[in-house]
């Protein structure tokens, strides 16, 4: 734990940030959460709306079992408790987006427990988050601000919608580490397919709680479970994006310290981060936080799981992202990062098993990893729309291993391949492109070389890396296409090395 900590040098001494994570997913599902309206973007403004949605009189929600469900092969994907036995609860709060004037929720019993997410971190390290629940609630629906000068108008399509709020316990220490979490839990979810993980819509969303503290105090608490050990946190709601969270992070950690160093307090409040500034400011202080006045939502009864069921559902989970890297290492003999690249998309890793089969897994594994990554990224291309299918990387790499393409060669042949020329072996051919290891064209070179190059061939011999002169020039005569294997060889003897 502690050697991952990265310690913030105040004016005072050093300091440390506790971070503690609620994201908010939508669900993937056709329906609402307690209605039949569609759940989808881009429909015209409340063309999606039930009348439970818009809680009209008499109206009574009912449980969708799809995301019920969802919500259970989430808790399952994240190693989690689920509880047979849930309830719903009213959050009552005013708001023009919502309509019944509460939210439907899970406060004492939410349907998921205690999990935990394996993260790994840029430099190779990996640690443990813990997961304190999982709860599925409504959406709100949107208010309008800019559609008109004086009114706000009011979209319900969201209203109704369900989210899960997965919320970790304050396990992250920087924001490195928030960002990555989120980004793991954002792969496992797509995984599952219980949440499409469309950050710029929203539709994965985190609350960011920060505190700070002195060295030392983080690991009292984590000892003893005592909260008065940690600084006092604020939350900063709904970063949708990577470099957005790690940004609020570092702002509202240097906010704190500063405030603590000049002998103030935190105060526990609501934050919501600006993009354009880079900035938290304070959206409602602890005083005014709402009092929901929770209570059990009498138009429903508790949710009670049949255990077959969830047992169903735990049989037919995919093969998630940590047993998946595992797989790739021992069946492939990938690095742990080659591993990890391929497994953060499902379609990535599916892609890289079928263009491996029968190959050298490496080699696949660099053309996938490298290549063709950068190549789709710049287009901003998913794997599954690429136009170099797997079937043509594993051609690629056939010819690198028979020997018949050079890998500089290869390269100018995927780049063919990419702007759509043709198969790797049709392009070989067409282009010439051939690798030169007929050792007699090879040989002729060389002794030419040699023989309009005394010097450089009599240095040779005191300094056998000079040898690299004449490799390069056998390739620059045979345009890239010599064999360097046979080059290599070929000098040697005539160099008499
Ligand atoms: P709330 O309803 O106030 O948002 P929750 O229990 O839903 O409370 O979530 C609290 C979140 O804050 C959890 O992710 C928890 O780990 C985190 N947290 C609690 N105390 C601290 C702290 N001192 N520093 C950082 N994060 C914290
Ligand atoms: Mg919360």
């Amino acid at each position: 734990m502690t050697e991952n900590t990265k310690l913030i040098q105040g004016r005072t001494g050093p300091w440390e940030v506790v971070l503690g994570l609620e994201i908010h997913a939508q669900v993937a599902s056709n329906a609402k959460l307690f209605s039949g309206a569609a759940v989808g973007f881009g429909a015209g403004p409340n063309a999606q709306v039930s009348l439970v949605d818009a809680a009209m009189p008499g109206m009574l929600p009912v449980i969708n079992r799809r995301c019920v469900e969802q919500a259970v092969r989430t808790g399952l994907g994240l190693k989690a408790q689920i509880n047979l036995t849930s309830t719903f609860d009213r959050k009552n709060y005013f708001y023009p987006d919502l309509p019944q004037g509460y939210q439907i929720s899970q406060f004492k019993d939410p349907v998921v427990g205690e999990g935990e997410v394996l993260v790994e971190l840029d430099d190779g390290e990996t640690i443990t988050v813990r997961i304190e629940r999982l709860h599925l609630e409504q959406d709100a629906g949107k208010s309008l601000h800019d559609q008109d000068p004086d009114s706000t108008y009011v979209d319900l399509n969201r209203a109704g919608t369900a989210l899960m709020e997965i919320v970790s316990r304050p396990d992250m220490r920087s924001a490195p580490e928030a960002a990555a979490y989120v980004k793991k839990v954002r792969t496992i979810l797509v995984y599952l397919g219980t949440c499409d993980g469309d950050m710029e819509k929203g539709n994965l969303r985190a609350d960011v709680n920060v505190s700070v503290c002195r060295p030392g105090a983080y690991e009292k608490f984590r000892a003893t479970g005592d909260f008065s050990h940690l600084g006092t946190r604020c939350e900063i709601k709904n970063v949708n994006s990577y470099r957005y969270i790690q940004q609020a992070i570092e702002y509202e950690a240097r906010r704190q310290i500063e405030i603590l160093e000049d002998g103030g307090k935190i105060d526990q409040e609501t934050r919501l981060f600006d993009p354009g500034k880079g900035e938290t400011r304070s959206m409602r202080s602890k005083e005014e936080a709402h009092d929901y006045r929770y209570f059990p939502d009498p138009d429903l009864l508790p949710l009670v799981l049949d255990e077959a069921w969830v047992e169903a559902i735990r049989l037919s989970l995919p093969e998630l992202p940590d047993p998946k890297k595992a797989r790739l290492q021992a069946e492939y003999g990938l690095s742990a990062y080659d591993a990890g690249v391929l497994v953060g998309e499902q379609a990535r890793a599916d892609f890289f098993e079928a263009a491996a089969k029968g190959r050298d897994a490496k080699l696949v594994a660099n053309w996938v990893t490298n290549d063709l990554a950068a190549r789709l990224t710049a287009a901003n291309l998913d794997i599954e729309d690429s136009p170099i299918s797997a079937g043509e990387i594993s051609d690629l790499v056939k010819l690198i291993e028979d020997g018949v393409i050079s890998s500089k060669i290869a390269k100018d042949v995927f780049e063919r391949m990419w702007a759509g020329e043709g198969a790797p072996a049709e392009i070989v051919e067409k282009q010439g492109l051939t690798q030169v290891s007929d050792t007699g064209e090879l040989e002729a070179i060389i002794d030419g070389l040699i023989a309009g190059n005394p010097a450089q061939a009599e240095s040779v011999k005191d300094k056998p890396q000079a040898i690299g002169w004449f490799v390069g020039q056998v390739m620059k005569a045979t345009g890239g296409k010599a064999n360097p294997g046979t080059v290599n060889q070929l000098l040697k003897a005539k160099l008499g090395l």
